[in-house]
C-alpha cells in the first residue's frame, strides 16, 4: 500500500493514549514510505497525525472542503492539499487515492467517513482494506453495535468481518498488507441468499 487514508477525530480526546496512538501510525507510514491522506485538518488528532509525519520528512496529502478551510483549522504544511466544494466530493477524491483506510478514534465525522467506506465494500463499489486501531478499547461499543445488528438480521457477518480490528500498530498493518479481497460472487450469491 502506498496510500492510506485515516479518518481521525479534530480533537484529541481525554486521554494521552489516543495521541500516542496517532504519533506511533504516523512514525509507522513515514517508515515503510506510506502516504497519508487524510482531512486535512491541524486540530486533534489530525493535527497530531499529520505534523508528525511531516516532521519526520514524510508525505501527507490533506484533502479539504473549501467551508472547512479557515487558517485556524488547516495543516498548511501539509505536501499537498485538496480542495474540494463539498464534503461529498472530498470523499470521492479521498477514495480515489486510497490504498486502504484506517481509523482512529473519533466523533461523529471519523465515525460518518468508516461507515460510509465500509458500505462501498459492502456493495462491492470498492475493494480495501479497511481497519480500525482500537485504542483503549476505544470502538468496543461500536463493535458491539455491529454485533447486534448481525443478530437481529441487519447486517451479514461476512460483511462485518470485512472490517480489520487490532489494538497496535503493527498487528493491524501486518492484517491490512494480508488482506484478500472477498470474491465478488460470494458477496452477491450471500445477499440473494440473505434476502430470499
Ligand atoms: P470528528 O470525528 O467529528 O471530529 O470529525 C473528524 C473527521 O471529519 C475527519 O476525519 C475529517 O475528515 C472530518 N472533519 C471534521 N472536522 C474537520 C475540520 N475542522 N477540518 C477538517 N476535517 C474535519
Amino acid at each position: 500500500m502506498e496510500k492510506i487514508v485515516v479518518f481521525c477525530g479534530s480533537s484529541l480526546g481525554f486521554d494521552s493514549a489516543y495521541k500516542y496512538a496517532a504519533i506511533e501510525l504516523g512514525k509507522y507510514f513515514v517508515t515503510n514510505n506510506i502516504t497519508l491522506v487524510y482531512g486535512g485538518g491541524k486540530i486533534g488528532m489530525m493535527g497530531i497525525l499529520s505534523q508528525t509525519i511531516l516532521d519526520m520528512g514524510g508525505d501527507v496529502i490533506g484533502v479539504i472542503p473549501e467551508l472547512l478551510k479557515h487558517e485556524e483549522v488547516v495543516n498548511s504544511n501539509v505536501t499537498e492539499l485538496i480542495t474540494t466544494n463539498t464534503m461529498s466530493e472530498r470523499k470521492i477524491i479521498m477514495s480515489k487515492l486510497a490504498d486502504g483506510y484506517i481509523t482512529l478514534p473519533g466523533g461523529f465525522g471519523t465515525l460518518d467517513e468508516l461507515f460510509e467506506s465500509l458500505t462501498l465494500s459492502q456493495l462491492y463499489i470498492e475493494q480495501k482494506p479497511n481497519g480500525i486501531l482500537n485504542v483503549n478499547g476505544f470502538f468496543n461499543h461500536t463493535l458491539r453495535q455491529l454485533e447486534v445488528m448481525i443478530t437481529e438480521g441487519y447486517l451479514k457477518k461476512s460483511n462485518r468481518d470485512m472490517l480489520i480490528v487490532e489494538k497496535n500498530v503493527n498487528n493491524l498493518m501486518l492484517k491490512m498488507n494480508a488482506y484478500n479481497t472477498p470474491d465478488k460472487k460470494d458477496i452477491i450469491n450471500k445477499v440473494i441468499k440473505h434476502d430470499h
